[in-house]
């Protein structure tokens, strides 16, 4: 089903009545709508307190197999194959997953009726005891959840790490204490239907064009974002990108003190880059400390070393001590897919960074190496501008292969900028840069799309890239024919 795109849409302030249906849910009735991930723990903490509860998805029942049993199970009503408009108006709450567009017909008219509207990310935040450590962006989101995770755990906090992340938040709260840190990745979508979300710790990474499809200007997304220190005050913190320019302009609107990060400048309060070490001061004229050489942070590329001065930041404002930070940020991997690196064949390295799913994380990608590139572009468009990669790309690639849906409109975004050669698919993609790649070449997965044209998600799409990539081993073992 095809959504307009609309701006954020907040229920008018929640009447206290309302509030009561949130925070007693024993014989409420309510519905949650979307069974990923997160519906699927809503509705299942919903009813383990005791909520009459219903989930409804477009998906079919066949498609939702694995997950109807274990919901009726739990004696939880299932709706698939589309939403019925009278299952909308019977409800005391309606839970909405992220995937779920807000001005879905369905939930435009059920705030119409004055059912309340909230997504699993505020349902959770209602519940969870403790601190909240929140983290979002249009990219680093996932590296700079875990690395702050686990730099809270190196410092003996106890912490919980959830969000967009692949937790669903709801799983935390039975775990969650008053001394708990939860850790959270919080995305556009979830942040669009919060009302009193409120974390202790907010960090804004970067605000880029991404979910134009979704969210419709590149306004009403940031604003979406910035709904993640909407209910901050001077008791709290926000830490922001100080050289991406939409965050750094949201610092304006910020009623708890803005913490910045900086590759590039000093920074009054905050973290920076400086002299080979990354440096943190927690006041204006405060002494500056030294947090960590660079050449010991081992993840690669400059956007990396955004995300640790924003996960020092997070931390030293949650109490961490500086010595502390700089063990975990030793010790720290890459997740998967995020410019992961795959193999060395032929003295030429793979790398695979599915997860670059717009055209801003692709940059990162690209510049993180000299030159000498092979890239892999495409997938399913998200409305992106690719001729924007075009200085980048003619500096630092060889070719570029496409592949999916949106393969016509980046040869005609990239026409004359880098050989471009039409592959369709991935296998053929890896195999023709394999074979063109000469030694010191890199083979780069940062397709700058979605995957849903033709792989599950990108984690799907790259595990088959690296399983693409074991194969050329193999043929690069043989003779040529
Ligand atoms: P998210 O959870 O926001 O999608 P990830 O950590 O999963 O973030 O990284 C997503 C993609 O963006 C990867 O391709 C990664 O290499 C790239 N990336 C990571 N950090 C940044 C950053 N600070 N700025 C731009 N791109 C980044």
């Amino acid at each position: 089903m095809a959504h307009a795109a609309s701006p954020a849409v907040h229920n008018e302030a929640i009447a206290p009545a309302v509030m009561e249906t949130i925070m007693e849910l024993k014989g409420k009735k309510v519905l949650v709508v979307g069974l990923g991930k997160s519906g699927l723990a809503a509705a299942l903490f919903l009813r383990r307190r005791g909520a009459q509860v219903t989930v409804s998805d477009i998906r079919s029942a066949e498609s939702l197999a694995k997950e109807i049993p274990a919901l009726l199970e739990e004696g939880i009503m299932v709706e698939a194959g589309g939403h019925g408009l009278l299952t909308f108006r019977r409800q005391d709450l309606i839970v909405v997953s992220p995937g779920v567009p807000l001005n879905t017909p369905e939930l435009v008219q059920a705030r119409n009726f004055g059912r309340p509207v909230i997504g699993e990310l505020e349902l959770a935040a209602r519940f969870l005891k403790g601190r909240i450590l929140a983290i979002t962006g249009s990219n680093g989101k996932t590296t700079t959840t875990a690395l702050t995770g686990e730099i809270l755990k190196e410092a003996g906090y106890r912490t919980l790490v959830a969000g967009n992340i692949g937790v669903a938040v709801v799983g935390l709260i039975d775990e969650s204490t008053d001394n708990t840190w939860s850790v959270l990745e919080v995305s556009s979508f979830q942040l669009e239907s919060t009302e009193e979300f409120h974390p202790k710790i907010a960090v804004i990474l970067n605000i880029t064009p991404d979910h134009l499809d979704r969210h419709g200007t590149f306004e009403n997304y940031a604003l979406a974002k910035e709904r993640i220190f909407a209910l901050q005050d001077e008791n709290d913190s926000l830490v922001l990108n100080a050289d991406n320019p939409r965050t750094a302009e949201a610092g304006a609107r910020s009623h708890a003190p803005v913490y910045w990060f900086s590759t590039r400048h000093e920074v009054s309060r905050g973290a920076w880059a400086h002299d080979g070490n990354v440096v943190y001061r927690s006041a204006p004229g405060a002494a500056i400390e030294a947090v960590i050489p660079l050449n010991k942070i081992p993840l690669k590329g400059e956007h990396n070393v955004e995300n640790v001065l924003a996960a020092v930041s997070a931390a030293r404002l949650a109490g961490v001590p500086a010595a502390v930070i700089a063990r975990a940020v030793e010790k720290f991997h890459a997740v998967e897919h995020r410019l992961e690196f795959v193999a060395t064949i032929n003295c030429v390295d793979f790398y695979n960074d599915s997860k670059a799913t717009n055209v801003d994380a692709t940059a990162k990608a690209v510049a993180s190496f000299p030159g000498g590139i092979h890239l892999i572009l495409g997938g399913k468009d998200k409305g992106s501008d690719y001729a924007t990669l075009a200085p980048l790309l003619r500096e630092r690639v060889r070719a570029v292969y496409t592949i999916g849906t949106a393969a016509a409109k980046i040869e005609s975004h990239l026409r004359g900028v880098v050989p471009i050669h039409a592959c369709t698919t991935l296998a053929n993609a890896v195999s023709a840069a394999a074979r063109a790649a000469r030694p010191e070449d890199v083979v780069l997965l940062a397709p700058a799309c979605s995957s849903f044209d033709q792989f599950e998600n990108y984690e799907h799409r790259g595990r088959v890239f690296k399983e693409l990539v074991a194969e050329q081993k193999d043929w690069k073992a043989k003779p040529e024919p």
